[in-house]
């Protein structure tokens, strides 16, 4: 498969660089093309030199014909592009690198994805962890990590592979087909690409469309979406619930089980949040599918303090608990923040404007004591703030907001970044934004730990 055959890569990016490399190396005849003209220089001579044809900055219209066998599409580039309506007219066979690295998998491996609108990163990263902590070989791909072709040769029969999927990528998928698949929930975010609610949900389903009755699907049942989309698969079913005790995964006088054997107790786990939870339970239904013991579930667990910058432990500092959720660039993902706690909590508010609704948070925030605002609406959470007679404090930024929250805070306090704003008023992204906070943090309190 994919031998002797000519390729048309759509798209360079990470995955198209990555599929090229692949196929040029197989013996076949590869052009790759991508409207933008600048790439990596480094990147482009290595493709030219090992022999494939690159064509940037534009796409001319007479490129695609009949003398193609496949178009390999970059998971982003749209469905309706000229060279896949083209190629579909021409019989040639359109699919992505996702679906193109599947094929070419030894036949014995474990392939477990993982799909759904939020938590997908954290579940792909604890399943991983926890089957690394079992000792088994296992590798991490797809929207996380490296494209699943750029380690195909490292693959070897009964390895592991756990790969998060994103819509883009199940949209143009054939024969792919998980032995397990996790959808974690649905709702309606991120649905710009694919244009519609009902097609998101459609495309999201498409992770169990090849699974039979010897594969896992492993679904949220209280999420109505996820039950309603799944109702037709073949696959065989595994629950968790949150909010009640069903067969399956749950949580029962505040521990998880699973069936009846209980795990670990809610306390001795590391992250917070009821959505954690949720993220641990589809973690522990797919570990449980490939044998990982208890012990090795329960070690990382206790460990583990979040994948970063998403409500991420970073220090405790003279009994001030400080965590990072920098990625939470709107009101959603601050409410499930302050959902998370129940303690004092003194909350770093701000950032970008786009004209957001803070009064939204008003039922998420009865324990949070003091609002430390910074960024370009930091005058609207002002406003916000004193509005709710909760003390609001403004900084010019980062640096002074984070001292001014440890000079106001006492022992037993959390602090918390979670700014329900995007970061590009002051930063290039949320990742440099909790880079800059983990920083601040380490000046506080020097490199040690101190834990009292
Ligand atoms: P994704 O990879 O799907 O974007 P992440 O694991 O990176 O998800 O989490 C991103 C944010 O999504 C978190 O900071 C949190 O606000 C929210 N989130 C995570 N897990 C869940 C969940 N199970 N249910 C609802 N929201 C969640």
């Amino acid at each position: 498969m994919f031998e002797n055959k000519k390729i048309l890569i759509l798209g360079m990016a990470r995955s198209g660089y990555e599929a090229a490399k692949l196929l040029i190396k197989k013996g076949n005849e590869v052009v790759l093309n991508d409207l933008k003209e600048e790439q990596d220089e480094e990147k482009v001579k290595e493709l030219k030199d090992l022999g494939v044809k690159l064509i940037l900055g534009n796409h001319p219209d007479d490129l695609l014909d009949n003398t193609f066998d496949y178009l390999i599409k970059n998971p982003g580039v749209p469905i309706d592009h000229k060279y896949v309506l083209k190629a579909r007219e021409l019989g040639i066979e359109v699919i992505n690198e996702v679906e193109m690295a599947y094929r070419l998998l030894p036949k014995d491996v474990t392939l477990i994805a993982i799909t759904g609108t939020n938590g997908k990163t954290t579940t792909t990263t604890l399943i991983y962890e926890m089957i690394k902590a079992f000792g088994k070989k296992v590798h991490l791909t797809g929207n996380i990590g490296y494209p699943l072709c750029s380690f195909l040769d490292k693959i070897e029969p009964n390895d592991i592979i756990v790969m998060e999927t994103s819509c883009q990528q199940l949209e143009n998928l054939q024969e792919f087909n998980p032995n397990i698949a996790v959808m974690t929930n649905l709702s309606e975010a991120h649905i710009d690409f694919l244009k519609s609610y009902d097609n998101y949900k459609r495309v999201k389903a498409k992770i169990f469309q090849n699974q039979t009755k010897d594969d896992i699907a492993i679904l949220n049942i209280e999420n109505d979406d996820v039950v309603e989309v799944t109702k037709n698969i073949k696959s065989t079913i595994k629950y968790f619930s949150s909010k009640n005790i069903i067969n399956g995964c749950y949580i029962k006088d505040n521990a998880i089980y699973y069936y009846d054997e209980k795990i670990i107790d809610l306390s001795d786990i590391k992250l917070v949040g009821m959505h954690n939870y949720e993220n641990i339970m589809a973690s522990i239904l797919a570990v449980k599918e490939v044998g990982v013991s208890n012990e090795s579930i329960v070690s990382v667990l206790q460990s583990f303090s979040g994948v970063e910058h998403r409500l991420e432990f970073v220090k405790e500092i003279k009994g001030r608990l400080f965590y990072n959720d920098s990625k939470a660039t709107n009101i959603k993902s601050t409410q499930i923040a302050l959902s998370s706690f129940n303690k004092p909590t003194i909350l770093l508010l701000g950032g970008m404007e786009r004209g957001q609704d803070f009064n939204l948070l008003k039922d998420y925030i009865s324990h949070v004591k003091l609002i430390v605002c910074f960024g370009e609406n930091k005058k609207r959470v002002k406003e916000f703030g004193d509005s709710l007679m909760i003390e609001t404090i403004v900084k010019d930024n980062l640096h002074d907001a984070v001292f001014t929250a440890y000079e106001k805070s006492h022992q037993g306090d959390i602090i918390l970044l979670s700014p329900a704003s995007a970061s590009w008023d002051q930063y290039k992204c949320f990742e440099d934004r909790g880079m800059e906070y983990k920083e601040c943090i380490n000046e506080l309190g020097g490199n040690e730990n101190e834990n009292n």
